[in-house]
């Protein structure tokens, strides 16, 4: 993000933050740009850096931030993951049994770099200015794809990052079916199979069910098209043509459009090709763009 670009952001931010005041839902996500950085760990009320689902709205993410690190201050690590996932249904982010499991089933710790509070419900930053969104993101792109990630469905992660919502899709579409993450920074596709292989969703990579591949997720990844799920993990100026025409009759694909002001997007393919779209929340995500704007800084 340019300069004053990202001071615009900034500004709308601390104008939202201050109008809407501690008691609101926006937080931040994807956010890259340096000097926002405070808002990565910092997530407050009703507009996000990678974005909040409605059911966050109501909630005091300050709070919930404080909340879910003070829950886990003791336990194993599959222990405190569970809790942030059962912190997360209490506060109605999560209502899906099967979002339940797979959150679970992939301990969140494996994909956040070292040192970083693996449970805390905030982007953290992952290098080369991305993030790993935040719990409660995932929770709702999961929940929103659902009913297209059951056994044996295809799903393409765009904008994969760590890896760790491949590593959900996976599980959830299992051995029989087919998880892709395309990632720009070859560096971290090389992470992301590092942290993959120390998840539950091991056994998949190993068996081939999942995969992660370097290239611009902006022109899909047509040689497992077509998807029942498409997840986009970074905003575009406008939803590229060949993740539409990737989608299959009956899929569905999330996706942030927008610059500075974005909306999480639902894009349903009909059984007759059309295209449905319609406005899930306002998010704030990282550009999908080209790999040397983003290491400059957009
Ligand atoms: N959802 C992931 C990462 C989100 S950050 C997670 O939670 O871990 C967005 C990611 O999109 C970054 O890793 C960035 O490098 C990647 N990205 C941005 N533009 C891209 C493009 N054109 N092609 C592929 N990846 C892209």
């Amino acid at each position: 993000m340019e300069g004053p670009v990202c001071q615009v952001a900034w500004g709308c931010y601390l104008l939202l933050a201050i109008s809407i005041g501690a008691h609101c839902a926006m937080s931040s996500d994807n956010l890259a740009c340096p000097s926002t950085s405070d808002l990565q760990t910092q997530p407050v009320a009703a507009l996000d850096k990678e974005g909040i689902g409605p059911a966050m709205m109501s909630i005091p993410m300050t709070a919930c931030s404080t909340s879910l690190s003070k829950h886990h201050s003791g336990g194993s690590g599959t222990n405190k993951n569970k809790q942030m996932v059962e912190q997360l249904q209490r506060y109605g982010v999560i209502s899906s049994k099967k979002v339940v499991e797979v959150m679970e089933t992939i301990d969140r710790a494996l994909f956040v770099p070292d040192g970083t509070p693996a449970y805390v419900d905030s982007p953290m930053a992952i290098g080369y200015n991305a993030t790993i969104s935040a719990p409660h993101m995932h929770a709702t792109c999961l929940q929103l794809l659902e009913e297209n990630l059951q056994p044996g469905m295809h799903a393409l992660d765009v904008g994969s990052g760590t890896g760790y919502l491949t590593a959900c899709f996976a599980t959830m579409v299992g051995p029989q079916g087919r998880a892709i993450g395309v990632e720009h920074i070859p560096e971290l596709v090389a992470s992301s199979i590092k942290n993959i292989e120390k998840s539950a969703a091991a056994s998949l990579l190993k068996g081939g069910s999942l995969s992660v591949h370097a290239g611009d997720g902006r022109e899909g990844w047509p040689e497992h098209a077509p998807y029942d799920a498409i997840h986009v993990g970074a905003a575009a100026p406008e939803i590229p043509q060949p993740l539409i025409d990737q989608l299959k009759p009956g899929g569905r694909m999330v996706i942030p459009v927008g610059k500075i002001f974005q909306d999480l997007q639902v894009v349903d393919k009909n059984l007759d090709g059309s295209v449905s779209i319609r406005s899930e929340t306002a998010v704030r995500y990282v550009p999908l763009t080209s790999r040397d704007a983003q290491l400059k800084g957009y």
